[in-house]
């Protein structure tokens, strides 16, 4: 992981965003956006809710990677 992470409100909802890098994108990830695959190599977000019941560490469990422009046009 590499760069700020920041919050983000989005439908309703708060969510931590943290930036990774290319050099960082070592695996391919499911884009919950566009349905398609997160090449490594590429930079890209991670993406997990912010204010989940459920605590810190299940919302990170549960984190989802997005390319840049799909979760921009969320
Ligand atoms: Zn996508």
């Amino acid at each position: 992981m590499s760069g700020w992470r920041r919050t983000e409100t989005r439908r309703g909802h708060q969510w931590n965003v943290q930036p990774v890098s290319a050099a960082s994108a070592v695996k391919n990830y499911s884009c919950p956006g566009c349905g398609g695959i997160v090449a490594p190599g590429t930079a890209h977000l991670v993406v997990w809710r912010a204010d989940g019941v459920l605590g810190d560490a299940a919302d990170l469990a549960s984190r989802r990677h997005w390319h840049t422009g799909c979760w921009r046009v969320v």
